[in-house]
């Protein structure tokens, strides 16, 4: 079987990867972006908070992106998804689903991350439309709504505390007896916020807009929105068979030039951070594919001298 060559493979094509592409593929490096097609943000109708594309949907944003890079002849892009990592004494091998397998020399990580949603009936069909992670990015459109919060203990009294700027009529959901000590149930007693302890069996929702949290007892409380905050899995398994580390919270281990545990592999987006918006992934992607070309040119440059 013929193995195609590439300089760099980015495997994933969304914000972080298409921006690296864009970074490489005018730095006249040959690249192959492969990409699967599930961006995390894909259920949610707009995207806020990025400049100058604030309010557009998700995929108009990938669209504009992948139109832009594409126009770099240096750049492939393929439909698929990166099932298997290789690393060789030159490079990577990357095999895809469809069997078809690729080398380069350099290997970026643009594949974010899963959220694992809550098990609770309705709750995945209104992510991201009325079931927020993230007040910078959905919080304005639901300003002074009246707002609820799922969650327990310490992280949910420090969420109760941040999404107070955006509305006073909130109520924080513990689904279940509530672990907050008796000092944070005192301070969010005092600013308004009430704290339900019912055992949630639904939402309630209309094409994913939330109409009321129903209880298991029969109850139920209508909300506009609620944030629940959900932990996340890597989307993509091969940097771990590849040997990346990865932080105690579960992202991809990197140095300040976005290179992971393992040399000529980088990573960049929502994978390596915390920060999770569109615009820190297109920086992130931009930063990593300046990064990786200039290593590769330098390298370059270096053997051409040796040879001499
Ligand atoms: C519900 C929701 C709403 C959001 N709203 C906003 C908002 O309004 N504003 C904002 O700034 N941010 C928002 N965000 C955050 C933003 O979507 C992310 O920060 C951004 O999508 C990260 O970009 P990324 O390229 O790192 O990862 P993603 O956009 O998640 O893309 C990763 C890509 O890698 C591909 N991939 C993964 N594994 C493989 C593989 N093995 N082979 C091939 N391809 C693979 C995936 O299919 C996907 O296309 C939101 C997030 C969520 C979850």
């Amino acid at each position: 079987m013929k193995i195609k060559n590439f300089d760099v493979i980015i495997i994933g094509g969304s914000y972080s990867g298409l921006a690296a592409g864009m970074a490489l593929g005018r730095a006249l490096i040959q690249v192959l972006i492969i990409d699967s097609g599930y961006p995390c943000n894909r259920q949610t109708p707009y995207s806020h908070n990025f400049l100058t594309h604030d309010g557009r949907t998700p995929s108009e944003i990938a669209k504009l992106g992948k139109k832009q890079v594409q126009m770099y002849k240096t750049v492939s892009f393929l439909d698929g998804q990166a099932i298997s990592g290789k690393k060789t004494d030159t490079g990577f091998e990357i095999g895809l689903a469809s069997g078809a397998t690729f080398f380069a020399r350099k290997l970026i990580f643009a594949t974010g991350i899963k959220d694992v949603l809550t098990d609770i009936e309705g709750l995945a069909s209104c992510w991201g439309i009325s079931v927020l992670h993230c007040p910078y990015c959905h919080g304005y459109e639901v300003r002074n709504k009246k707002t609820g919060i799922l969650g327990n203990g310490e992280s949910a009294y420090d969420l109760s505390r941040l999404i107070s700027n955006w509305t006073n009529n909130l109520t924080l959901f513990t689904n279940g007896p509530s672990t907050l000590t008796a000092r944070q149930t005192e301070q969010l007693g005092k600013v308004g916020i009430v704290i339900v302890e019912q055992q949630i069996q639904k939402l309630d929702h209309i094409d994913g807009k939330l109409q009321d949290i129903v209880f298991k007892e029969g109850t139920r409380s209508s909300l506009s929105a609620i944030y629940a905050p959900a932990p996340f899995i890597q989307h993509c398994q091969i940097l771990e068979s590849l040997g990346c580390a990865l932080t105690d919270e579960g992202y991809i281990k990197i140095d300040l030039s976005l290179q992971t545990t393992i040399e000529g592999v980088f990573a960049c987006g929502d994978n390596a951070t915390r920060m999770r918006t569109v615009s820190n992934a297109v920086a992130m992607g931009t930063s990593a594919g300046i990064a990786v070309s200039k290593k590769m040119i330098m390298e370059e440059f270096d053997l051409q001298q040796d040879y001499k």
